[in-house]
């Protein structure tokens, strides 16, 4: 079927692109069993493959569809009009691709708590506030005379954190039952609702990104300048030794 590109982030390698008909694919199997009150279904399945020579990878995603009566341009068609489930299959879950500089363990929790982010909200977010304390701790190397709960290593590090972080930790913390949460030992297991694990994923997310990434890019500008007046230094002497060699020279 012909498809109109669309922009994508691939989940994989997380670089975005233009998907085509080239590297998209879909198809619909039809279940007529229960025409009795006026309803069928469909099963719906979308493929892409990444564009990317370096990554290639394959995304798989299932919906499963109620069809019905819906009016366009005033005829009316018997198509798809409700969606009652959606499955990722590839990737298993939505967790984006973290990068090497963050510690294992982070990384690990954080694919984890993604993965089970809708069939289990609650060990979902057992997962994130473990990996958000291991972020706070890690990233700040809170000491072991400061490690408390959540919400008072999170406090412990206010002054130093940007506004716009604190902002989004508040945010998601004035949230449900989330705020309370953090002050309990991360290791309780407390009922939350799929959107509040969401949140706290969110939250892993934005604070990767702010804090890790940041901090690598901050490093990485740093050392090319340094690299770059360390090469001028060295240029600028060759040429202070060579203009001394040809003063040498005509000495002579
Ligand atoms: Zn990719």
């Amino acid at each position: 079927m012909p498809q109109t590109p669309f922009n994508w982030a691939c989940p994989y390698c997380g670089q975005s692109t233009t998907i085509t008909y080239v590297n998209f694919d879909s198809g619909t199997i039809e279940f007529n069993i229960t025409k009795s009150d006026n309803s069928d279904y469909n099963l719906s399945a979308e493929a892409i493959s990444c564009p990317n020579p370096e990554c290639g990878k394959t995304l798989v995603e299932a919906t499963f569809w109620k069809n019905g009566f819906k009016e366009t341009s005033g005829r009316k068609k018997w198509k798809a009009i409700k969606a009652l489930n959606k499955w990722p299959l590839l990737p298993r879950s939505s967790a984006k691709p973290m990068p090497h500089f963050v510690p294992e363990e982070i990384r690990s929790n954080y694919e984890e708590a993604c993965l089970i982010q809708n069939d289990s909200p609650k060990a979902s977010a057992t997962m994130s506030r473990r990996c958000l304390q291991g972020i706070v701790r890690d990233f700040w190397n809170i000491p072991a005379s400061k490690m408390g709960n959540l919400g008072a290593e999170i406090s412990y590090i206010r002054d130093r954190i940007d506004e716009d972080t604190f902002e989004s930790i508040k945010a998601v913390r004035e949230v449900g039952d989330i705020g309370a949460h953090m002050e309990k030992s991360v290791d309780t297991i407390v009922d939350v609702e799929p959107e509040e694990a969401a949140l706290l994923i969110e939250l892993i997310e934005t604070l990767v990104l702010d804090w890790y990434v940041a901090k690598h890019r901050r490093a990485n500008r740093n050392k090319q300048l340094q690299d770059t007046v360390a090469a001028k230094r060295s240029a600028k002497k060759a040429s202070k030794v060579n203009m001394k060699q040809i003063e040498d020279q005509s000495d002579k």
